[in-house]
């Protein structure tokens, strides 16, 4: 009885604050065309909404509908997304908006099951379409909310064990305001965002403060509890951007990895720092650049951090001697390798060496 309580209190708070005190602004906040909010939904997963803002309004201004994306050509849709990160997002967008088009005569489904169905949509995206575009009574669940709810029940389960996200969804969808399910959806994940944040949440003037278990027994620091500390593995990238004749050796990343569908030089890929001299002295590059070549220029230091990894680059000019066309690379005009779609690293790269 007073766990239903509390979740009627919860709820019944946290639409008050959205209310009178949400000031949040979000271009897409309101929106009800599923496919703006779907392209919101995806371009912020794994990106800040600052970054993601920008690419939000480019994909809008050049794909209007989700006719026109699926229309697009791939390479025209990547260079877009360039940046971004995460290109399995861009190809799964890209996937759906054809399956749209093509199998739904470009009618964005309307039923959960069905948004549930598309490539690169999760339960989170799915509720969040379902209720923002056809107010579906469906929770979003994501590690906003997740933390929130840790917090405000006192709940020591670890969200990402099988127990805890079984039970958080369960919660979630129990203080769902289902009338106002479009309303309350933005509300937890506003209020997630600005008032219950991750690091110094604002109890002080939290409207839930009274209700909270979290704060009522000082614990809000140790919610939510997490089971898996995610290891962070380093790579080191050795490119060879292998010049003759004014053209540059590249290759699309195909393997399932980082970077799909993105562009990049010769790789030589290494698990420790190498020294030039070490690289030169490896048979990839032997057979690569034979015994004549000459280097233009090294550039090093190159980083990037990723979620579960951090790629350290260095990128190796070299002009070859001789035409050398490895298995799956090609060789492409200089002057016309901007339009291609690169990982952040090499556009670093590439801006540097200008
Ligand atoms: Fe979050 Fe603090 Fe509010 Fe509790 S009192 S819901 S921990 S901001």
């Amino acid at each position: 009885m007073k766990k239903a309580q509390n979740a009627a209190s919860f709820t019944q708070i946290l639409m008050l604050w959205h209310d009178k005190y949400n000031i949040r602004i979000m271009p897409w906040k309101g929106e009800k065309d599923p496919y703006k909010i779907w392209l919101s939904e995806i371009i912020l997963q794994q990106t800040r909404v600052e970054q993601g803002l920008e690419y939000f309004l480019r994909f809008i201004k050049k794909y209007p509908t989700v006719k026109k994306l699926a229309a697009a050509p791939d390479n025209e849709v990547f260079k877009l997304w360039e940046g971004l990160g995460y290109y399995s997002r861009c190809k799964n967008l890209l996937s759906a908006a054809r399956t749209i088009a093509t199998e739904m005569k470009g009618q964005f489904p309307e039923q959960y099951e069905s948004i549930l169905q598309l490539k690169g949509v999760g339960p989170y995206t799915a509720a969040a379409i379902a209720s923002f575009a056809y107010n579906l009574p469906y929770a979003v669940v994501d590690g906003n909310v997740n933390r929130v709810l840790a917090r405000f029940f006192g709940i020591d389960i670890a969200i990402d064990s099988t127990k805890g996200k079984a039970l958080f969804n369960e919660l979630a969808q129990q203080v769902l305001d289902k009338e106002r399910s479009a309303l309350y959806n933005q509300a937890i994940m506003d209020f997630g965002a600005t008032v219950c944040k991750p690091q110094l949440p604002l109890c002080n003037i939290c409207l839930l403060q009274k209700h909270c278990k979290a704060f009522l027994k000082n614990v809000v620091n140790e919610l939510p509890v997490k089971e898996k500390k995610i290891a962070k593995k380093h790579r080191w990238f050795y490119y060879i951007v292998a010049e003759y004749n004014n053209k540059l050796l590249i290759r699309k990343r195909t393997a399932k990895d980082i970077w799909q569908n993105l562009h990049e030089f010769v790789l030589i890929e290494t698990s420790s720092h190498q020294q030039p001299g070490e690289i030169y002295a490896s048979a990839a590059f032997k057979i690569l650049a034979g015994e004549k070549y000459t280097v233009l220029n090294i550039l090093e230091g190159f980083k990037q951090q990723l979620t579960h990894q951090t790629i350290h680059a260095s990128f190796i000019h070299i002009k070859m001697n001789k035409k050398y066309i490895p298995e799956g690379m090609e060789m492409a005009e200089k002057a016309a390798i901007s339009k291609l779609a690169f990982p952040r690293i090499i556009n670093d790269y590439l801006e540097k060496a200008k």
